[in-house]
């Protein structure tokens, strides 16, 4: 018997399958584009292999993120702030406090020892400082987005940034660049205006150890490093955090055939 978690995020989507002992057989990770009821299929149906499995060998599956309702063939919806939650203390039992940096957004979410939401919070409705913000600022330097991180990591004098906005990004980095700095002092100064106010989201809901971190900007170990620098501690990140909202899907998937009975396509809240 297995379980899937489908995260349809706003820039990724990707699925996660469990077996009964909770150990974790396939995931897939791909664009979620245009068409985001197709990219949700196509999540589930590349995990599934991944998983050498057949669809119907999966029990129940929980659709979560930004496009959990175009999961049309899950059997219910949960946020992916109670998914994460519930991943990243799977992962890290001793998590109290989770940040999210996604493709659109960013999230400080304080977690309970079960791996319940205490409390939460996210930025502001735009873009600045998310894995978007990265994106631009990448492509403006013209280097590859895993890249970004090893570049980041180079910096002698980063640069201070004057904002975060997507919109302003490219300009500012542009005058920089006009002025001869250095791209791994640009880079490790977009980092470091990130993790100053990722940690300050954080600090809105109460910050507290052990700190984990997950979202496709995890991946970046520029930003691990710049966050881990402006918090003062070390933080969590496995190899499976840009995966941790669809494990946490998987895991309630699990449990809820395991224990409940939650209606089919309903809005499960954590
Ligand atoms: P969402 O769930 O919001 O759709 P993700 O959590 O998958 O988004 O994060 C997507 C973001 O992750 C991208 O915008 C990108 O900035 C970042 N990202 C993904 N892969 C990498 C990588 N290999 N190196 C650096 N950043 C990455």
């Amino acid at each position: 018997m297995f379980y899937a978690g489908v995260d349809v995020g706003s820039t990724t989507t990707k699925a996660a399958i469990i077996d009964v002992n909770r150990a974790l057989v396939g995931t897939s990770l791909l664009t979620t584009g245009a068409d985001v009821t197709l990219a949700a299929q196509r999540g589930f149906d590349e995990a599934v292999t991944a998983a050498r499995i057949e669809a119907h060998d999966v029990n129940m599956i929980i659709g979560t993120g930004y496009g959990r309702y175009k999961v049309t063939f899950g059997h219910a919806q949960i946020t992916e702030i109670s998914c994460h939650a519930k991943g990243a203390s799977f992962l890290f039992p001793n998590t109290r406090t989770l940040l999210d940096i996604g493709g659109q957004d960013t999230k400080a979410i304080r977690v309970g020892e079960g791996g319940e939401v205490l409390e939460f919070a996210m930025n502001d409705k735009c873009a600045a400082g998310t894995g978007r913000f990265l994106d631009a600022s990448a492509q403006v330097l013209e280097i590859p987005l895993d890249e970004l991180g090893p570049t980041g990591l180079r910096a002698r004098a980063p640069i201070k940034l004057s904002n975060v906005c997507t919109v302003f990004v490219e300009s500012e980095i542009l005058s920089h660049t006009a002025r001869g700095r250095p791209v791994e002092d640009i880079v490790g100064g977009v980092h470091r205006a990130i993790a100053s106010r990722s940690v300050a989201l954080m600090r809105r809901v109460g910050l507290e150890e052990e700190v984990t971190f997950t979202g496709g900007v995890s991946k970046n170990i520029g930003m691990q490093r710049a966050i881990e620098e402006a918090l003062g501690t070390t933080l969590n990140v496995s190899e499976l955090s840009q995966h941790m909202g669809a494990i946490g899907g998987a895991l309630f998937a699990l449990e809820r055939s395991e224990g409940d009975h939650a209606p089919r396509g309903a809005e499960v809240s954590a």
